[in-house]
């Protein structure tokens, strides 16, 4: 007999894209090696954009479900690298956007996408991470490839107050940095004090343009969740040979500016995607995850909410208004 599941989807109509919980069967999964049956998924600015009217049309093919990332258990599973029981993780891989994704009870997806669920860490845990958080990591990550060390002055991480933002914040933190932490949200102030920042920056003292390449050499690294005029600005503040670690753009897309802390001061602009991390990669950052985040602070700044309230709240994530990571229970 076939088995039903829930799942928030999306359907095109003449008047765009609709969006609701649907009962949907085993038979219309995808084609893929391993079943899951979702335990946790978590709401992500990406995700934010296609639910709320599929933005930036990253999703082109309908009926789909939403969702870039998914903790689980294996149902099923023709790849004998998982069988039946066994708990998984998925980022990224397009996962959400290309594929059908992780709003729902269950997917079927490639065994090359999925992670082993790493020792120490429950599926619960794993999506107060997430694919934000699994992003924070690969930024500490390389900004320590390229020599960043505490004790040699503070670190920024702009979005402070959202997903990336506040996971970065709580590692870097944990792992004896002297962090600031740069938010539009004044109201935030005493919440990124509690993740271990020192010192909260207002947004606006970074957003304001400015005519000089050059400012007060302030930061020994920066983890960038917004870019547009902030990251401009930061690229002249870093200290000699620092490094940027630039994951988002919530400020815009744009970057003007000149190459002159690049030539004179040596900054490093790095890029960091998560989404096409070879395996390895994911599985370091994971097993750093476990070693060095503290899950009673990462607890504390996340919410839950079930599969209806997804529509809600993916207007709250592009107004900024999400604080922390907000964890999916899709089985609420
Ligand atoms: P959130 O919405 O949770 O956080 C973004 C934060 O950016 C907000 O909370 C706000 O922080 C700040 N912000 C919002 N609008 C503006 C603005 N106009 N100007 C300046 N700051 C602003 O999103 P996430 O943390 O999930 O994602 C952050 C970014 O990282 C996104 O652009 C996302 O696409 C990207 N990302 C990239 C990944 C990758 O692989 N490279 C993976 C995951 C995310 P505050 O209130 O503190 O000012």
């Amino acid at each position: 007999m076939s088995s039903t599941f829930n799942a928030l989807l999306m359907t095109e109509t003449d008047d765009g894209v609709s969006v609701a919980v649907s009962e949907l069967t085993d038979e219309q999964l995808p084609e893929g090696d391993v079943t899951v049956a979702i335990e946790y998924s978590t709401l992500n600015y990406k995700d934010g954009m296609v639910v709320n009217g599929n933005i930036g049309r990253l999703v082109r093919n309908f009926p789909h479900i939403p969702g870039i990332d998914f903790a689980g258990t294996v149902e099923e599973s023709s790849d004998p690298r998982y069988k039946p029981g066994d708990q998984v993780v998925l980022t990224g891989w397009r996962v959400g956007e290309a594929y059908w994704g992780g709003f729902s009870q269950k997917a079927r997806v490639k065994a090359d996408w999925l992670v082993p669920l790493p020792e120490g860490l429950s599926a619960r845990q794993a999506m107060v991470v997430g694919t934000a958080g699994l992003t924070s990591m690969l930024c500490v990550q390389a900004l320590e490839d390229q020599g960043m060390t505490p004790g040699d002055g503070t670190v920024l991480v702009t979005g402070a107050a959202g997903g990336v933002g506040s996971v970065a914040v709580t590692i870097l933190a944990g792992l004896g940095y002297d962090v600031a932490g740069s938010t539009g949200r004044a109201e935030q102030s005493d919440y990124l004090q509690d993740l271990g920042a020192s010192q909260v920056v207002p947004r606006a003292e970074l957003a304001e343009p400015t005519k000089k390449p050059l400012e007060a050499e302030n930061w020994i690294g920066c983890v960038d969740t917004v870019a547009g005029t902030t990251l401009a600005r930061v690229m002249g503040q870093m200290k000699y040979g620092a490094s940027i670690a630039c994951c988002g753009l919530a400020a815009g897309p744009k970057l003007d500016t000149t190459v002159v802390p690049l030539l004179l001061r040596g900054v490093n602009l790095l890029g960091i995607d998560s989404v096409m991390q070879p395996y390895e990669n994911r599985v370091r950052a994971w097993n750093r995850v476990v070693e060095t985040v503290p899950f009673e602070k990462l607890d504390a700044m996340s919410d839950t909410c079930g599969l209806a309230d997804l529509p809600e709240k993916a207007k709250d994530i592009l107004a900024g208004q999400v604080r922390g990571r907000l964890v999916v229970d899709v089985n609420a």
